[in-house]
């Protein structure tokens, strides 16, 4: 893995403002992400995991501009993609595209298969027809499916097939970097295992590097290097999987870890309950915005923000908590 960053997002703000309505006061706007900071390596996999509603799905999408940062820097080699023109950016795409969690939904329902995966190349001029045929087959076969498969359409695939389908078209054009946002949550248990094990053969085999939204903690560490842990809009943990599995500093990160399965059914589970609902990120809780549902909380804790900070003796640990 190279030491650059690939990706490097700083200060990432995505804050909604809802309508202003006669006679009502404005709302608040919802922070659903604020002051977001990461990196992600060539060739790297960021997780980014959280409750529903945590913001790591507007994340994925404010760094490639499906919805637009209200605040934030997000550079990709180097290069600023805030500011640039939807041209500019369109042109930035092929180094950066999605694989999403229902992928029957981002398919064409008119386009065969074949056209799918090859729509990508025609819309940026790559190759000539009879090159964008084989490249299409090379690309079928690289994710598992016949090259005959190429004259169906998207509804004669299975669940599984489709989201290979999904990974092709990603593929097309070579990217340095996918985003996966919940790619295999909406699959069958028993094809996710196969779904994850392509995208990491494609890791090893292009180098891609890999910002994938996930739930599913199991997912997570089989397939990251490193996990960013968010709560309510914000980051507060980030490690490298081993530590943070064997490890987390964080109480948000140990109550979302104890949910995950055992492998060993004689280790007892030790199952920490989250107190309370989520609050509403329209009107976050002051300092640490997890103290309302803490167990560990102080008076400090409502008044004062803690930082993403690194933890001694390892600069790749940072948790944002006064007592840990
Ligand atoms: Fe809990 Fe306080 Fe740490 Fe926040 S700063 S996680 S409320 S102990």
């Amino acid at each position: 893995m190279s030491a650059v960053p690939l990706l490097e997002v700083s200060k990432l703000k995505k804050h909604y403002s809802s309508p202003k309505r006669w006679l009502t006061p404005q709302q608040a706007p919802i922070q659903a992400v604020d002051d977001v900071s990461f990196t992600v390596s060539r060739g790297e996999t960021l997780a980014l995991v959280g409750e529903s509603g945590c913001g790591k799905t507007t994340t994925a999408k404010s760094v490639l501009r499906l919805v637009e940062p209200t605040a934030g820097s997000v550079r990709l080699a180097g290069e600023e993609l805030v500011g640039l023109s939807q041209a500019q950016m369109r042109q930035r795409r092929r180094q950066m595209q999605i694989i999403f969690q229902d992928p029957y939904a981002s398919l064409n329902p008119r386009l065969s298969a074949g056209e799918a995966v090859a729509e990508p190349l025609r819309n940026f001029g790559v190759g000539d027809r009879k090159e964008r045929t084989e490249r299409v087959a090379w690309l079928f076969s690289r994710v598992g499916l016949r090259p005959e498969a190429a004259t169906k359409y998207p509804h004669e695939f299975s669940g599984g097939q489709r989201q290979r389908l999904g990974i092709a078209r990603a593929l097309a054009l070579q990217p340095q970097l996918i985003v996966c946002d919940e790619p295999v949550s909406a699959l069958d248990v028993s094809v996710q295992a196969q779904v994850v094990n392509l995208l990491m053969d494609l890791q090893e085999e292009f180098g891609i590097a890999y910002l994938f939204v996930a739930h599913d903690l199991a997912v997570v560490r089989h397939i990251s290097h490193r996990v960013a842990v968010m709560y309510l809009g914000h980051i507060v943990e980030i490690a490298d999987r081993t530590t943070l599995f064997a490890a987390p500093r964080h109480p948000y990160t140990e109550i979302l870890l104890s949910a995950v399965p055992v492998p060993n059914p004689r280790t007892p589970a030790r199952r920490i309950l989250l107190q309370g609902d989520p609050p509403s990120p329209a009107n976050p809780p002051s300092g640490c915005r997890f103290h309302t549902r803490c167990p560990l909380a102080q008076p400090v804790c409502a008044q004062q923000k803690p930082t993403l900070s690194p933890r001694e003796g390892s600069g790749e640990h940072l948790v944002a908590c006064h007592f840990r």
